[in-house]
């Protein structure tokens, strides 16, 4: 039956697949694909997994078969009776070969999406009895992973199964092989998406999660189809169901009939072609009609993502998230010299063109690890995050200053320091970047030299922009904090995204004064937040003055376009009205 969930856009576009649920276990599970070749002893890895855990069982028996029944109640043996039974389950068993021998999933994959399946049948049982056997298949899972976790895969991870595009005759003739996949969880950590970006997932889809929140800003720079804040979708959606992902409009249709398939089929087609339409814009220069200049500059998260950013036409990396290489490491932090080579990839990666190095930003949404989720502070978004977390580990931050440093004796490197908002931190900041060169002094190491820059995205900061212009060479705006703080919305909470807007009059009111202010004293100053590649607001960024705008990579050629439409001489006094406006939006209507 064909029904619609709706959610928050988070990147545009169609996608239609078939869902892939990703349990959220206990145990850290890897998730990737297996060659064709590979399948026989993928099977045999979940077999030998689940034959430990019978051994550790017969054992446990065996033990307890001396004791009485005081240290080993009949319920014990009883129970591990029950879990032998559970390990020889058909279902189970024939379950997971299928998602690794037809789906090429990992065997951790596979028994988790198998499990997955049986727990919801268990969950709809009347029989109280048999419904609470959910735990048990549960836990004897668990066990099995544990099991295979001393047994590492014999294959590569992460092999990308190739993927190509499927005909519309594909989607109705039900093929299962190569059928894109589209990726269906509660909630995914920023270090999560980071290893689904190098999958081959055609969209995905979130039950938690706001507009601006990290998990939604990785899925815009995998530039796929996606929609977070879906609520109730993963409970909703069953394993391998046909999903479309509108992207555009926020929505999900789950088992969707051939018409509505071919409607969608039809759309995304449309999309395609304009985006074929936007490649003609790559070499064109982003000048304004009446010749301003304007800057367009790429966000990125790894190293690797430079090549892309180049070949979008970025003219520089206006925001690197540092913090992406901290995470989902176990506690282990990269040293100076992994990150050094990170950011020299980079730099080189750029060709020449400037690269904006932000310092470490973990904290609220981005925990450095799954494990260490910040569940412990009632408001870790106001709590120690990005600068704060740096300053209070000065080996840390200087470890990450002298790599950022030495990177930049290979090209243009500006050094940008997040959510600043005392002038004590700058002033620390500031002392920490000079002990850090003397450090390179003395061992005679070699560095370049670098722009500095802070970030605007704490409401107090914006206000005091006299302290930051006086300290650094070239200010950001990270609109999406500041919008954050600014009304008191967190920017991960589903339930108050639709306060989120940045067309507030207080947030337009910050970032036009921000960018007035830099301008009267020839600073550089760009936005680096989700407003600058939102085509919707680039006139009235121009309008305000902004001639610098960092966004993902895929988001570049429809903001050129629009700026190649603007005139900002028209634009500068509608953008004043419009920040003057008691309703923003509404005055945006015009010119
Ligand atoms: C911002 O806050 O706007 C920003 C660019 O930083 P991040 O999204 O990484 O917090
Ligand atoms: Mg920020």
């Amino acid at each position: 039956m064909t029904f619609a969930i709706h959610g928050l856009t988070v990147s545009r576009g169609i996608a239609i697949g078939r869902a892939v649920l990703v349990a959220s276990s206990r145990v850290d599970v890897a998730h990737y694909f297996i060659e064709p070749g590979q399948v026989d002893a993928e099977v045999d890895r979940v077999r030998i997994g689940r034959d430990v855990v019978v051994e550790e069982i017969h054992r446990l028996q065996e033990s307890i078969s001396h004791m009485g029944p005081k240290e080993a109640p009949h319920e014990l043996s009883a129970l591990l009776d029950v879990h032998l039974m559970l390990l020889q389950d058909v279902e189970l068993i024939n379950g997971v070969k299928h998602w690794i021998t037809d789906r090429l999933y990992n065997g951790e994959w596979a028994l988790t999406t198998q499990l997955e399946i049986i727990v919801r049948q268990f969950d709809e049982m009347e029989d109280a009895y048999l419904r609470e056997r959910k735990a048990d298949m549960e836990q004897i899972c668990e066990r099995i992973l544990r099991a295979m976790k001393g047994a590492d895969s014999p294959v590569v991870a992460h092999v990308p199964r190739a993927a190509r595009k499927p005909s519309q005759q594909d989607l109705l003739l039900d093929d299962t092989v190569d059928v894109p996949l589209v990726l269906i969880a509660h909630d995914l950590s920023p270090a999560d998406m980071l290893q689904f970006k190098q999958s081959v997932f055609a969209g995905f889809i979130t039950d938690v999660g706001g507009k601006t929140s990290h998990t939604a800003i990785v899925a815009r720079s995998m530039d796929i189809p996606a929609v977070v804040g879906a609520r109730t979708c993963s409970q909703l959606v069953r394993q391998d169901d046909w999903v479309i992902i509108d992207g555009d409009a926020g929505v999900v249709i789950v088992d969707p009939s051939p018409i509505i398939l071919a409607e969608y089929g039809f759309k995304q087609r449309q999309g395609e072609l304009e985006r074929g339409r936007l490649q003609r814009l790559l070499h064109t220069s982003a000048v304004t009609m009446d010749g301003e200049k304007v800057q367009l500059l790429a966000n990125i998260e790894m190293p690797e993502d430079a090549p892309g950013a180049l070949k979008a036409g970025a003219l520089g990396v206006g925001l690197f998230r540092s913090e992406f290489l901290f995470m989902g490491r176990q506690g282990r932090l990269p040293d100076e010299e992994e990150q050094y080579q990170a950011y020299k990839k980079a730099v080189e990666g750029m060709q020449g063109l400037p690269v904006t190095i932000r310092t470490v930003d973990v904290g609220a949404d981005k925990p450095l690890d799954e494990s260490v989720r910040d569940d412990a502070h009632l408001n870790p978004a106001l709590g120690l995050r990005a600068i704060r977390w740096s300053l209070a580990d000065p080996a840390m931050f200087l470890t990450q200053l002298r790599a950022i440093l030495r990177a930049a004796a290979h090209g243009q490197v500006h050094l940008l320091v997040p959510m600043l908002a005392h002038a004590r931190e700058i002033r620390q900041t500031l002392a920490h970047i000079d002990h850090a060169r003397a450090m390179l002094d003395n061992r005679g190491m070699a560095y370049g030299p670098v722009k500095l820059g802070a970030m605007i995205e704490i409401p107090a900061a914006a206000l005091s922009l006299p302290l930051f212009l006086r300290h650094f060479d070239f200010l950001s705006i990270g609109t999406n904090d500041l919008i954050q703080y600014t009304l008191a919305i967190d920017r991960s909470d589903e339930s108050v995204a639709h306060l989120y807007d940045p067309l507030h009059p207080a947030v337009l009111r910050l970032v036009a004064d921000t960018i007035a202010q830099c301008r009267a004293q020839g600073k550089p100053v760009s936005v680096c937040g989700e407003m600058a590649g939102d085509v919707g607001l680039t006139r009235l960024l121009l309008g305000l003055g902004l001639r610098s705008f960092s966004m993902h990579p895929a988001q570049i050629l429809a903001v050129k376009q629009e700026v190649l439409r603007a005139d900002t001489v028209k634009l500068t006094a509608w953008a004043q009205q419009v920040v003057a406006a008691e309703d923003p939006a509404l005055a945006m209507s015009a010119p």
